[in-house]
């Protein structure tokens, strides 16, 4: 259902930051893009143009770049001690805190979400995401090692490693968690003490560019982070490409990940880490408590409209329980309120783009024509935003498109199962591995089906569980590296092992 009465206005000072001009962060200053083009960003609720912001390209992206090598090479930010850089990330965090609300109405305005998740869910992530970082800044650590060095009998050494800022990052964020991806890439990358150019994704600019000044307040050093915006093919493109880049940390489409490791490839093997797609399993066991798995399965396609790389968008569901399963998933679709990320009844907000509901459609069309059902949903919900319905799909075939290619909207395939061998086969047949789930009243069960899928997290009787401990990141084609927890640290370090004769 599309709620049709008025959504209340944002907060005057949200408007007043949405309409100013925007432009992009260099070495400390905000700087039009050289080309003086600019990049229209529509309210996907009704398709109207809020704000424009720089359209960067090759040569902003060289400028960032410079003033990246600058700052990670000298002046302020190398000095600082380790201590230091926690607190400024904890600075940064409490500045997020006291804008909480503004950031929740930017990111409803720009991507569609509810204002209301992005309050409870997207910022306090941020904030915390910062916090657990900043505490990592003190104890990134190298080891001693005993070493014996067969050809030198009798020598004596002394042997240890450093963890050292693996140098400039480019870092490249999608549309769909806009101040979370870029919480998860700047965070780490601080605490590490690299600098950064930000390439933010030209359909939700606007927390990025909001988080830009807030960094400046926090009192991070120019040039430490710079932010550009601008399209994927070319800001993107020439980060990505960059020689004087030492890391690109990307989250997006698997198809632009194998891009952007080209790129690295071709110029200077510069390190490569990717957060990418996902067809991720969803799996409801006979023994269930199917009053929470049924909500927990509609959390896990339904939440930020699908547009999740874990999303659970492949659900299996055992044949003795698969009617009632659908059927209580689709009543809950059915209680879905479609309508503005401001309006305080919305349950699902528009896709992020016209691109991406004709992206959905064109796959919900495909899945129609190859024989799929749709239980509830299967099409736009009209109006002037960019909705879709929720959607749950029966009859699909192992070969489908809906059933192997990431859809990233509110769409679902369920899948019943009789045998539990054909079942993990079933759940591990795809080229992603990102996310699983499994529900069960049996613990055992539940752990070994964890060992058994192929994907590098497991969710057992919940879905959607995210911490700022919690490595997060693909097998397969889902990606390369772990963003979060201890391992994120790891990605933004690279050892030196030094040795010391006596
Ligand atoms: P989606 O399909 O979800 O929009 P993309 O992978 O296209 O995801 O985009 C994610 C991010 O990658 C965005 O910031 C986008 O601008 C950027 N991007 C898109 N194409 C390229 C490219 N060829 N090189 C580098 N970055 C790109």
């Amino acid at each position: 259902m599309l709620l049709t009465t008025e959504a209340p206005a944002a907060d005057s000072d949200t408007l007043a930051f949405i309409d100013r001009e925007h432009k992009l962060l260099i070495d400390g200053d905000w700087v039009p893009a050289e080309s003086g083009e600019t990049i229209d960003v529509k309210n996907p609720a009704d398709g109207e143009t809020i704000a424009t912001v720089a359209a960067g390209d090759k040569a902003d992206i060289d400028k960032a770049v410079a003033a990246a090598r600058r700052a990670f090479e000298g002046g302020e930010w190398p000095a600082l001690t380790a201590s230091e850089r926690g607190r400024m990330l904890w600075k940064l965090a409490d500045l997020i805190e006291e804008h909480l609300e503004e950031f929740a109405e930017i990111e409803s305005l720009d991507n569609g979400k509810p204002r209301a998740v992005a309050a409870a869910a997207d910022v306090p992530l941020a904030i915390d995401l910062f916090r657990y970082m900043a505490g990592w800044a003190t104890k990134i650590e190298g080891t001693t090692i005993p070493i014996s060095v067969p050809y030198m009998p009798g020598a004596e050494f002394h042997s240890y490693t450093l963890r050292e800022p693996v140098g400039v990052v480019g870092q490249i964020i999608p549309w769909n968690f806009p101040l979370l991806m870029a919480a998860w890439k700047l965070g780490p990358a601080l605490a590490t003490g690299c600098t950064v150019v930000l390439k933010i994704a030209e359909e939700t600019p606007l927390s990025g560019l909001r988080l830009g000044h807030l960094i400046q307040d926090a009192g991070f050093p120019d040039g430490v982070v710079n932010i550009v915006t601008g399209y994927g093919e070319t800001a993107g493109a020439a980060l990505a490409a960059h020689p004087d880049v030492d890391k690109v940390a990307f989250t997006g489409s698997t198809e632009v990940g194998k891009l952007i490791v080209k790129a690295a490839g071709e110029t200077n093997l510069k390190k490569v880490s990717l957060e990418l797609g996902g067809k991720s399993p969803n799996v409801i066991l006979p023994d269930a408590d199917l009053s929470t798995a049924i909500g927990g399965a509609a959390n896990a396609i339904f939440f930020n409209h699908g547009q999740c790389c874990c999303a659970g968008s492949r659900l299996f569901v055992h044949k003795s329980q698969f009617d009632q399963v659908v059927e209580g998933v689709a009543e809950q679709a059915k209680q879905i309120k479609l309508g503005p990320g401001m309006h305080p009844e919305t349950g699902m907000g528009p896709m992020v783009s016209q691109i991406q509901q004709d992206r959905v459609c064109g796959y919900l069309e495909s899945g129609f024509a190859a024989g799929a059902q749709a239980v509830i949903g299967g099409k736009r919900a009209g109006g002037e935003g960019y909705f879709v319905e929720p959607t749950i799909l029966v009859d699909t075939k192992p070969d489908m498109d809906v059933i192997q290619e990431e859809i990233f909207g509110p769409v679902v395939a369920a899948v019943p199962f009789e045998d539990p061998d054909e079942l993990i086969a079933a759940a591990n047949d795809s080229i992603y591995g990102l996310a699983a789930a499994v529900w069960t009243r049996d613990i055992s069960k539940g752990h070994r089906i964890a060992k058994q899928l192929r994907a590098g997290t497991v969710w057992i009787n919940c879905y959607n569980i995210f911490d700022a401990a919690l490595p997060f990141g693909g097998y397969k084609q889902s990606g390369w590296g772990r963003e979060m927890g201890h391992e994120a640290i790891d990605l933004y370090t690279q050892t030196k092992a030094v040795t010391l004769q006596f």
